[in-house]
């Protein structure tokens, strides 16, 4: 067993640390006020090779292992989870799907753009009346001809404004629940196919999150990813639990964030002739907060050096979304009651990493569903 990173690893934190405090830092506020993402951010990001990180390099991605996306995540995260939320969809929810299961034409029209920011990619599963029970979507795609003709609607969808084209899920075979689904390309400007609102959130604020629907919608049966109808549930399952591998630097890297901010607070308040980090409930706390990081990191690693070597790990993929996203819950409001009542106040960034937080027991599958799924692979 060995726990230390590569030389190759820590060059690489390095290098998107500082990109990260260099060109994302200074644009976060703006974003979270206007609610809009710093689209200028996917050229400049791709032409780095800092976009889809694990993709092979003959689609032009660097072709880095997970435990380097998961270091990537975390610096991202670190900054702005907004932000990184984006880019996560690029690298993960709205692209693997094609590197795994697409066709190579697939490949080449959108993989390889999305992974020099040409292209935006997102992510549509999720629809009004089905959240956790994903395979209870509504969406519907019927042959006719040399199309297919997609009727329905999805909502949350991330990167759904600003995105040229989206992943869609949508049932080919509604008789069989779940098996009968099958994955599209559906591409902005396509006749029939149309963006929604944009949603207000309460925190992650850069990230764009919408509306999409489908009216008669006719996508090419190119578009069909891979080429097959249904078995998309499959898919999906897989493309969810590398995500949820991902999630766990997601968190560590907020949580991160919290601890810097928290501990440097700590030491410049000065409460009863005292920094407030000297009374020992808010020392344990920090030392705390530091334990809680340290595992989620660990644990994140573990199973991300699991999935490098091709385990299926569906069990632990779902144990350090759970477990890091409620250890991050903790986390945020115990750095919110150390800032006081200045932390209540817009000027100062824990505010907005509690609010960012807070979605992170929900998206991609709920702490209730990944209960669910571990309690399954156990056999219980
Ligand atoms: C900011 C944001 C971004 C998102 N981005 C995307 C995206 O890019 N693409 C996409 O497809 N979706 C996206 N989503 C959707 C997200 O994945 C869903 O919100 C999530 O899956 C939960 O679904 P729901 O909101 O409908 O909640 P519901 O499924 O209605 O759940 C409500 C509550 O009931 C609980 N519950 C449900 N079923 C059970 C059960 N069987 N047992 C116990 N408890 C249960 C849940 O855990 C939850 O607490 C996003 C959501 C948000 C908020």
């Amino acid at each position: 067993m060995d726990f230390e990173l590569t030389e190759e690893h820590v060059v690489f934190r390095e290098a998107i640390r500082r990109f990260a405090e260099k060109e994302i830092s200074p644009l976060v506020e703006e974003a979270e006020e206007t609610e809009t993402f710093p689209v200028h951010l996917f050229p400049k990001m791709g032409d780095l090779g800092f976009l889809c990180v694990t993709f092979p390099e003959e689609y032009g991605g660097p072709g880095a292992d997970k435990i380097a996306e998961c270091i990537y995540v975390e610096e991202l995260c670190r900054v702005s989870a907004g932000i990184c939320s984006a880019f996560l969809v690029q690298g993960g929810l709205g692209t693997y799907p094609i590197l795994q299961y697409g066709t190579e034409e697939q490949k080449q029209r959108y993989l390889v753009p999305a992974v020099r920011g040409r292209k935006i990619a997102a992510f549509g599963l999720t629809e009004p009346d089905a959240g956790s029970d994903a395979a209870g979507i509504r969406t519907r795609a019927v042959r006719s001809g040399d199309h297919y003709v997609i009727n329905g609607s999805k909502t949350f969808i991330t990167n759904a404004p600003i995105a040229d084209f989206v992943m869609v899920a949508a049932y080919t075979d509604p008789t069989r629940r779940g098996e009968g689904v099958s994955l599209f390309i559906v591409e902005d400007g396509t006749p029939g196919f149309r963006k929604g609102r944009k949603l207000s959130k309460v925190g992650n604020r850069p990230s764009e999150t919408g509306e999409l629907f489908f009216e008669d919608c006719r996508v090419p049966a190119e578009q069909l990813l891979g080429g097959q109808e249904g078995g998309g549930f499959a898919k999906l399952e897989d493309t969810l639990r590398s995500g949820r591998i991902t999630y766990g630097a997601r968190c560590t890297g907020l949580a991160q964030a919290i601890f810097e901010a928290s501990s440097a607070y700590a030491r410049e308040r000065f409460q009863f002739g005292r920094p407030i980090g000297r009374f020992q409930v808010n020392r344990f706390k920090l030392a705390e907060m530091a334990m809680n990081i340290e595992i989620m990191r660990t644990f994140t690693y573990k199973v991300a050096w699991l999935h490098d070597r091709g385990k299926l790990c569906m069990k632990e993929a779902s144990m350090v979304k759970l477990f890091c996203s409620e250890a991050l819950q903790k986390i945020a409001s115990d750095g919110m009651q150390l800032f006081g009542g200045y932390g209540y106040m817009m000027e100062y960034p824990i505010q907005r990493y509690w609010r960012d937080a807070r979605l992170f027991t929900v998206t991609e599958g709920t702490s209730e569903i990944q209960h669910l799924i571990i309690a399954k692979e156990l056999g219980l």
